[in-house]
């Protein structure tokens, strides 16, 4: 252990090429106008570019730079996870290759930390740069997300953080599978705090969350924190229980003082499909929940690493 390390800062690269030179640069400026001793924490999420190669050396010819190399890629929030578990300082920051997450509010977020603070996450009070449908669907997620989870997930707020040391350990100590590491920080405790930043445009390069990675997040985000979907299957089941038991009293009444009871197809196809549906949905609500549960009884090891340079 290194302690007298006081600030690591976590950055996981995936496919980064493009913007890792200004990225180190810029970070190690802000640090370096600090004046504290840091590290700068490069976890490579399996990149498939020449991420690895820029990565060497700068661990080379910066001795305050360390690389974690993993030995695939592992997701986002994985690589954070590794980033935490291979830094040494005293409070570590978690931000994107991309300088999305502007290296200039690093002092601001160390200030805070003095004060006593355990979490100090950055509030995106403004995005530049990104697309409307990114905006948009971020801004409905975070919404939806705090009105889910039974902790209370400060709005806006990405993986930008500084967490102190008693923050990470705590982190630490939770080995569940599937990560949504924002609600987790959340989930901990201590005394959390926010400050607000613009969120700039990427650096270089493109996003390397598609859609699908997106959804895969929001999905994963929503049902380890929530498990409000369940009770949408129950409400659906009951919903669907109480229409079928007025329509059985209209269908016996019907046949019992009225003979117009001959055809009937309509109201049966519509009666079978909504049931059809509304079983098939719940039973896929379940089936998620019963997948994690699965995956998180495997009890895999989280990620692997490749290798650890200095
Ligand atoms: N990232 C990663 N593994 C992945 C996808 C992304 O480590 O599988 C990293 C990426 O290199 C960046 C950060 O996570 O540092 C955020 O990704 P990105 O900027 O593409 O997401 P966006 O800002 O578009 O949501
Ligand atoms: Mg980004």
């Amino acid at each position: 252990m290194n302690a007298e390390i006081e600030l690591s800062v976590v950055i996981p690269v995936y496919n980064e090429e493009e913007v890792l030179p200004e990225c180190h640069k810029r970070v190690k400026a802000a640090l370096e106008a600090l004046e504290l001793a840091y590290e700068i924490v490069f976890v490579n999420d399996g990149s498939s570019d020449s991420s690895v190669e820029i990565l060497r050396a700068f661990a080379e010819r910066d001795r305050f730079v360390r690389v974690v190399l993993l030995s695939r890629n592992f997701g986002h929030q994985i690589a954070i996870t590794a980033g935490l578990d291979h830094a040494r300082g005293a409070a570590v920051v978690v931000m994107d290759a991309d300088l999305q997450d502007p290296p200039e509010v690093l002092g601001e977020m160390v200030a805070r930390w003095r004060t006593g603070f355990d979490v100090v996450y950055g509030v995106r009070a403004q995005r530049e740069g990104e697309s409307a449908f990114k905006t948009a669907s971020a801004s409905i997620f975070y919404r939806l997300i705090r009105a889910l989870a039974a902790v209370d997930i400060p709005l806006d707020a990405g993986d930008f953080r500084l967490m102190s040391r008693r923050a990470v350990d705590a982190l630490r100590q939770i080995e569940e599978r599937h990560r949504f590491v924002r609600g987790l920080v959340t989930w901990i405790g201590f005394r959390q705090t926010g400050i607000d930043y613009v969120r700039e445009p990427r650096g270089a390069g493109v996003t390397k969350y598609p859609l699908r990675k997106m959804l895969i997040f929001a999905f994963d985000a929503i049902v380890s924190f929530s498990s409000a979907p369940l009770r949408v299957a129950t409400a659906l089941g009951l919903f669907s229980s109480l229409a079928a038991f007025g329509y059985g009293a209209y269908a016996v009444s019907a046949k019992l003082f009225n003979d117009r009871v001959v055809s009937g197809w309509t109201s049966t196809v519509i009666v079978v499909a909504f049931l059809g549906g509304v079983q098939l949905l719940s039973l896929g609500i379940i089936g998620e929940y019963l997948g994690r549960i699965y995956n998180e009884a495997k009890a895999r090891p989280l990620y692997f690493v490749d290798e650890v340079l200095q």
